[in-house]
């Protein structure tokens, strides 16, 4: 049954994946069924985006009743799921100013858009410099690509919009020399996802920021996969203690329902995008925004942030036994539920093994196992999914 959709699918989906040969059809708590009715563990949550699980009954019925009220109004009116959601995106994060969008790359669009606005305001000029990092990945439209640190996904699509200089994570010296005159932001993913699971160091944060706070320029954080309780706090860079003057989430925003936000402080709201700067048609629409506003909710009373900090804690630990007890496994990095292991071979063998076990992982690069569950799974889903990974490495080792 799935082999034909799969054929299917090939003949009328532009090929821009290489998928994996299986058909999800429903998901319960942090299983997914494909059609033939196999049951996996879900450790990839659908990259980052289902942290509530599948099928939470008050989130579904949260959608069901807007769906019956009205879905969408367009920004030329207003309308209360909007208006609640970005109240309390605001409350957890301590940001002013929200700007919802339809995905992570149209945040990323927005928040590179308000800095360059920002930075034109204050001089008139045209040709200001924004400095991202090499191995970050922001997204696929030509802003978000052109700050994307991967020359791999740039390649073919160039030219990318101009005036942007590429610096290394963690090394402050890399970023001071690129700093010019013209320079308006610079821009990191507090910790980096698809580039193979990089933290931030505090210490290079903390001077990035303050080169920032010197020569005012703004720092954007991107958070779209990294947020969202992800890292054990609301955002990650609340973990750092760093307060950035653009963000940008998306990914469990939504909890699967498509939906991204730029956030900014006051400072930045007050001198940057204004009424015709800036626009979607479905951006903040009422059904994403009861999305947002009811995963907000329950994250609150599900106590998730605190959740995470303990499991997180634990898959840290049973990852690290893991890194320990193979050759083949270089080291384990990350933060919270995201986490990757480095292995020194690709990992594709180990992944397409545990899928055919009933367990899904994704990779980060080549040779990266990555690990983003839903982050409601609990220490017994850990055992499970390191019971599952220990015998397909095993076999992988074999061969
Ligand atoms: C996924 C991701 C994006 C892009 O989000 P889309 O919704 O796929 O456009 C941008 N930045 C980071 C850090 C991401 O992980």
């Amino acid at each position: 049954m799935m082999k034909e959709y799969i054929e299917q699918a090939e003949k009328d989906l532009l090929h821009t994946y290489n998928r994996y040969p299986i058909v999800f059809d429903r998901g319960e708590d942090v299983y997914l069924y494909d059609l033939e009715g196999k049951k996996y563990l879900d450790f990839a949550a659908g990259i980052a985006v289902f942290a509530l699980g599948y099928g939470n009954r008050e989130y579904n019925d949260a959608l069901k009743g807007q769906i019956d009220k009205l879905i969408h109004t367009s920004n030329y009116y207003y309308n209360v799921p909007a208006v609640e959601a970005a109240k309390k995106l605001k409350a957890v994060s301590g940001m002013d100013r929200v700007f919802f969008t339809n995905s992570g790359a149209e945040a990323i669009e927005g928040a590179v858009k308000a800095a360059r606005k920002y930075a034109y305001l204050k001089d008139g000029r045209t040709d200001h410099e924004i400095i991202a990092m090499e191995h970050s990945f922001h997204g696929r439209t030509m802003g978000a690509l052109s700050v994307t640190g991967n020359p791999k996904y740039r390649e073919a699509f160039e030219p990318m919009i101009g005036n942007i200089r590429f610096a290394v994570l963690n090394d402050f010296e890399s970023v001071a020399a690129q700093v010019t005159d013209k320079t308006c932001a610079i821009l990191l993913e507090t910790v980096q996802g698809e580039g193979g699971i990089f933290p931030v160091r505090k210490e290079f944060l903390e001077q990035v920021k303050e080169l920032c706070e010197k020569r005012d320029i703004l720092l954007i954080l991107d958070e779209i996969q990294c947020g969202m309780g992800r890292c054990g706090t609301f955002f990650a860079w609340q973990r750092y203690g760093i307060k950035p003057d653009i963000m940008t989430t998306a990914k469990a925003l939504g909890c699967g329902v498509p939906v991204g936000a730029f956030l900014m402080t006051e400072k930045v709201g007050a001198a940057s995008l204004t009424a015709g700067d800036h626009g979607t048609t479905y951006g903040g629409n009422p059904l994403a925004c009861a999305a947002v506003s009811k995963v907000l909710d329950l994250f609150d009373r599900n106590h998730i942030i605190e959740h995470v900090e303990k499991v997180g804690n634990y898959l840290e630990q049973e990852l690290d036994k893991l890194a320990e007890e193979f050759d083949c496994i270089e080291t384990r990095r990350g933060v919270g539920l995201m986490q990757g292991l480095v292995f020194k071979v690709p990992v594709g063998a180990v992944i397409n093994r545990a899928l055919e076990k009933g367990l899904v992982l994704i990779n980060a690069g080549t040779h990266i196992l990555r690990f983003v569950p839903p982050l409601i799974i609990t220490e017994e889903h850990v055992d499970a999914m390191t019971a599952i990974l220990r015998e397909c490495i095993k076999q992988a080792e074999a061969v």
